[in-house]
């Protein structure tokens, strides 16, 4: 077993101690790791093959034919992060198998779980009978919240319900409230305004007409951060219309909640406090391995109200008021311990720590966002809310499209020189180039990387674009 763990451990060591020079975009063409794929594809081997042979061409040829998301160039869509005692503690948990379930069959464990949770719905302003559930990803953290709401809001009338979102929600929304028996058609994406907010007036007339044709409007899905450019929606006004019109209402806070442990960012974040439900991506904002999403609800009783369950066979679930029990507030029964990676890089780190990591993050993307800004052609089209903006390229006489182009090559130009990966978006009728800073390894240096690869990059986009136009 040591010398197994001995091999695992030293070629995890080498491949973080060297993320800070590894391309920050590996081979991923499509056509060529097509081929990889199909050569990869073998049947069930009937023998055993010795661990130093499996691990070769995993760390040699297939990790590093994939996005570098664990290392510090990693700029594009939500950054994740990968703290290495989360690791240590995934290892401890998978190798000691303990039943995590149901609070009797390892009750001190799964303590250790609802303190986790309990910190997290501290840090967010939950109240004490907020109830919440660790997921594999903020995707079935708004799952689960859309099953919340409709069980409270609808009973067994599901399809009278209408739910509510931005036309800039992220696709798992959509995908949710279909999983949740919430068809398309029942699913208003409502215009945003040009900042890429939900429009209030465009909410109300929405939930207006739904009643008047009889339907039975029930939550309202909001961002505290979009995917797209970093929008918050304005999230008190969607709390103080959700009390008025007694809708359920859920804020999907998967890249952005943890910006509320940034003391400057309170205000802009106002009102994701008096959410009924709130997605966190801890393996976003957290810096947690994939795999860690969560999900809080304000009244504890309807998350267990849409969950809990009994069966003969097993042990007797506590009061809820006493324990928590992880089976009675979530769709699973046996399962991994996804709480002990969170404990774990906590209590080992501090609160502090992560509160200052987010800080920083922050401060480097203002950093980032004054000197892209001020580079010749770039126009800003979402400053940034939290540690994410948006823009485009332009100059005198580009088309729409011709700015669409040159604002994709810069962003695949940027990426292929290998400092820093960046990826764009298209949204209200334009290709927009992002920035969002957010993995726990990026760092000043590594924004400056960016600002100078962007500079060199654009010089020779825009004169290649200008000659194009002469010549047409
Ligand atoms: C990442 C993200 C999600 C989905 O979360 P997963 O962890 O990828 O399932 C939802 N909403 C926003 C805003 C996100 O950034």
């Amino acid at each position: 077993m040591r010398e197994m763990a001995d091999q695992v451990v030293a070629r995890c060591i080498d491949h973080i101690a060297t993320l800070d020079r590894q391309p920050s975009c590996g081979d991923v063409d499509p056509a060529r790791a097509g081929d990889l794929c199909r050569s990869m594809r073998e049947a069930a081997p009937e023998r055993g093959t010795p661990l130093d042979q499996l691990l070769d061409p995993l760390f040699r040829d297939w990790i590093p034919r994939s996005f570098t998301s664990a290392g510090p160039g990693y700029i594009a869509y939500i950054p994740g992060g990968g703290l290495y005692p989360a690791a240590l503690a995934d290892f401890i948990a998978d190798a000691t198998n303990r039943y995590t379930g149901v609070w009797q069959a390892a009750p001190a464990l799964v303590q250790l779980e609802a303190n986790a949770l309990d910190w997290l719905r501290e840090w967010m302003d939950f109240p004490p009978e907020a109830r919440g559930l660790f997921t594999t990803g903020g995707s079935m953290a708004i799952f689960n919240a859309i099953v919340c709401a409709r069980e409270r809001h609808l009973g067994a009338d599901i399809r009278a319900g209408v739910l509510y979102t931005s036309d800039q929600a992220h696709h798992s929304v959509l995908k949710s409230a279909k999983l949740a028996g919430i068809m398309p058609d029942r699913v208003r994406p409502i215009e945003s305004d040009d900042r890429f907010r939900l429009r209030m007036d465009r909410l109300q007339e929405a939930i207006a007409a739904d009643r008047r044709a009889s339907l039975a409007p029930f939550a309202v899905v909001s961002s505290a951060g979009t995917t797209n450019t970093g929008a918050v929606d304005p999230l008190d006004a969607i709390a103080d219309l959700c009390a008025r019109e007694g809708l359920w209402h859920h804020v999907d806070g998967a890249y952005g909640a943890f910006f509320y442990l940034c003391a400057e960012l309170r205000t802009a974040l106002r009102g994701l406090e008096r959410a009924d439900s709130l997605t966190l991506d801890p393996h976003k904002g957290l810096f947690l391995p994939y795999g860690t999403g969560a999900l809080l609800v304000r009244d504890g009783a309807a998350l267990r109200a849409a969950h809990e369950a009994t069966a003969a066979y097993l042990p007797a679930a506590p009061h809820p008021e006493d324990f928590y029990d992880p089976s009675q507030h979530s769709p699973e029964l046996s399962r991994g311990f996804p709480g002990l990676r969170v404990w774990l890089a906590v209590k080992l780190y501090g609160s502090a720590a992560f509160r200052e990591a987010i800080a920083e993050k922050r401060a480097l993307t203002l950093d980032a966002f004054r000197r892209v800004a001020a580079l010749p052609g770039i126009v800003v089209d979402a400053p940034p809310e939290l540690s994410l903006f948006a823009f485009h390229l332009t100059w005198p006489g580009a088309t729409r499209a011709d700015e669409d182009r040159a604002t994709n090559a810069l962003m695949e130009q940027v990426t292929a020189r290998g400092r820093v990966m960046v990826t764009g978006c298209t949204t209200h009728g334009r290709y927009l180039g992002r920035v969002c800073i957010l993995n726990f390894r990026t760092h000043q240096r590594h924004v400056d990387a960016l600002v100078d690869d962007f500079a060199a990059s654009i010089d020779s986009i825009v004169a290649a674009e200008t000659a194009r136009s002469d010549r047409s």
